[in-house]
């Protein structure tokens, strides 16, 4: 069947008075149904814009697509609709959850009225039906006592709860994309896992198709079933989760991988992260993005871009080492495997 989302080299920038922010350089990747992939990187490397580019979420100006086409369920081209016309396609076909539920919740309404009025928003019912499809909804997310909760205001719930809320409500319009923007970031360790537990959860239950926001590898592997890693505004790697945990063919993503914290050892010890930062996006470099922080940067890396190379169907990376006259270098030991 087709992908429920085709991404073909999108472009976003942000006109500033500096000058112009290449935020997103020419992004590709398609999103199948049912389906959850996960796009990781540092904070700037576009993976938000993007994200909120799907939804149209970016204000314009400053920002503005510079070119790229998003086709949605195999007929829609994102970039082409108005807002009123967008507006239908976030509230029926597309959910968001973000970082801190309290931007897209109400501090003056109930859970329950929130979430009816999502309902009511996408389906014509009544009110008492919407009232209980909110009950249905929070048992959906896990929450203990929907009844009585949906009497409460967001303030009289822990973190961990509003971000459930907050899943309920982008749930509302059942969305067959659902995009989470770090959705566990600002939680702690053992509530990130049980909302990690519930996205897959609802996943299973719904069929969803899931794009993932994260600049956290644990979390990836819990979860994806495709990474894309992206570096100052470009996709540097995409593969399926052995591809990119097992067999990496790019220096960056072995870098982010070596900060992950693993499972059978001490989970306080020191992450190592990949020295330097990122390029600065008004004049991004020619050749690869990554050369200034790359270890094993060649004369070629600093002047002519990588493009994609075509390791197998599911997996490309965008790194001159895999050149058949790149000189051999191992993955270094602690790089995932
Ligand atoms: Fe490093 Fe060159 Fe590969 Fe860029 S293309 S990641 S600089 S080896
Ligand atoms: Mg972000």
């Amino acid at each position: 069947s087709k992908p429920i989302l085709e991404v073909r080299d999108l472009k976003v920038s942000f006109k500033m008075h500096a000058g112009e922010v290449q935020a997103v350089r020419g992004v590709s990747f398609d999103l199948n149904k049912g389906e959850t992939i996960a796009i990781v990187g540092e904070s700037g490397c576009g993976k938000s814009v993007t994200a909120q580019t799907i939804m149209r979420l970016v204000p314009t100006p400053p920002s503005f697509i510079k070119s790229g086409a998003i086709v949605f369920d195999g007929k829609t081209d994102i970039v082409k609709l108005n807002e009123k016309q967008m507006e239908k396609v976030r509230g029926n076909e597309m959910g968001m959850i973000f970082q801190d539920p309290m931007t897209s919740l109400n501090p003056t309404m109930t859970i329950g009225a929130q979430i009816t009025e999502g309902v009511i928003k996408h389906e014509k019912v009544s009110k008492s039906a919407a009232w209980k499809r909110a009950v249905e909804l929070l048992s959906l997310v896990g929450m203990s006592n929907p009844e009585q909760r949906v009497h409460q205001f967001p303030h009289e719930l822990s973190g961990g709860m509003r971000q459930r809320v907050m899943i309920a409500l982008a749930l509302a319009c059942n969305p067959k994309l659902l995009i989470a923007d770090e959705p566990t970031t600002a939680l702690d360790v053992t509530i990130q896992a049980q909302i990690i537990d519930l996205l897959r959860d609802i996943q299973k239950k719904t069929d969803t198709s899931i794009i993932l926001i994260t600049h956290d590898l644990g979390v990836v592997a819990e979860i994806a079933q495709r990474v894309i890693v992206m570096y100052a505004g470009k996709v540097v790697e995409q593969g399926t989760l052995d591809e990119i945990f097992y067999e990496s063919r790019h220096p960056y993503t072995w870098g982010l991988l070596k900060s992950v914290p693993r499972l059978d050892s001490d989970r306080n010890s020191e992450l190592e992260s990949i020295p330097g930062s990122p390029p600065d996006l008004y004049a991004p470099p020619v050749g690869c993005a990554f050369a200034a922080r790359c270890p094993y940067a060649m004369k070629i890396c600093k002047e002519q871009d990588p493009g994609h190379f075509h390791i197998s169907d599911s997996h490309s990376a965008a790194c001159w080492l895999n050149h058949e006259d790149a000189p051999k270098v191992g993955r270094p030991v602690g790089a995932g495997g």
